[in-house]
C-alpha cells in the first residue's frame, strides 16, 4: 500500500487543490472544497518508469479468435457479439421492472464453462434473491452470494474464488474506502 495523499475538489466544477478553499477560485462557489483521498498505487509507481511502446506493423500481429463463453441463452449471445468474452465487462440497463434480476439470475444458472458464479448484491438481500431462483426453479450449488457495498471486499471475494463470472447488481451501490469522497458525488 502506497502512502495517501490528500486533496480538496470543487464539488461545482472539479477544481483541484492541496489546500482547503472557502471559495473555489476557478467558479467563485462558496463552501463546495470536499476532502478526498488519493491512494498511490501501482499506477503512479509505473508512471516514474519509461514505458516503452513503439508502432508495429498490423501485419506483424496475429488475429486470434477472441474466445467466447455461451450464457446459455443464443439470443443473448447473439447480442452479445457470440458470448460473453473472458475479462470482459459488460453493463446491464434498463428501466425497473423489465426483468434485468431475472435475465440475470438465469445466466448465473445457464452459463457454461467451470467454476462458480459470485453474485454480489448491494442492494437485495440473499433471502430475496433465493425467492426469486425459487420462482425461477434454479437450485445450482454454483452460484455463490455475497452481499456487499464496499468493492475492496467484492474484490477479495473475486481473488478468493476466481469466479467464471461475477454479477455486481447494481455497481451504483458498491464504494471504496480508498476514495473516500465517491460515494457523495453520485
Ligand atoms: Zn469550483
Amino acid at each position: 500500500m502506497g502512502k495517501n495523499k490528500t486533496i480538496f475538489v470543487c464539488s461545482e466544477c472539479g477544481n483541484e487543490s492541496t489546500k482547503w478553499l472557502g471559495k473555489c477560485p476557478a467558479c467563485n462557489s462558496w463552501n463546495t472544497f470536499y476532502e478526498q483521498k488519493v491512494v498511490d498505487t501501482k499506477s503512479t509507481n509505473r508512471s516514474k518508469e519509461m514505458r516503452s511502446n513503439k508502432p508495429q506493423t498490423l501485419n506483424s500481429y496475429e488475429a486470434k479468435e477472441t474466445i467466447r463463453t455461451s450464457t446459455g441463452f443464443a439470443e443473448l449471445d447473439r447480442v452479445l457479439g457470440g458470448g460473453l468474452v473472458k475479462g470482459s465487462l459488460v453493463l446491464l440497463g434498463g428501466e425497473p421492472g423489465i426483468g434485468k434480476s431475472t435475465l440475470i439470475l438465469q445466466i448465473c444458472d445457464k452459463i457454461k464453462g467451470d467454476g462458480k458464479v459470485l453474485y454480489v448484491s448491494g442492494e437485495e438481500s440473499a433471502e430475496q434473491i433465493k425467492m426469486r431462483a425459487d420462482r425461477l426453479g434454479i437450485n445450482n450449488d454454483d452460484i455463490l452470494f455475497l452481499g456487499e457495498t464496499d468493492i475492496d471486499v467484492v474484490n477479495q471475494a473475486i481473488i478468493d474464488i476466481n469466479p467464471k463470472l461475477v454479477i455486481i447488481d447494481s455497481i451504483q451501490t458498491m464504494y471504496s474506502e480508498e476514495i473516500t469522497a465517491a460515494a457523495r458525488k453520485c
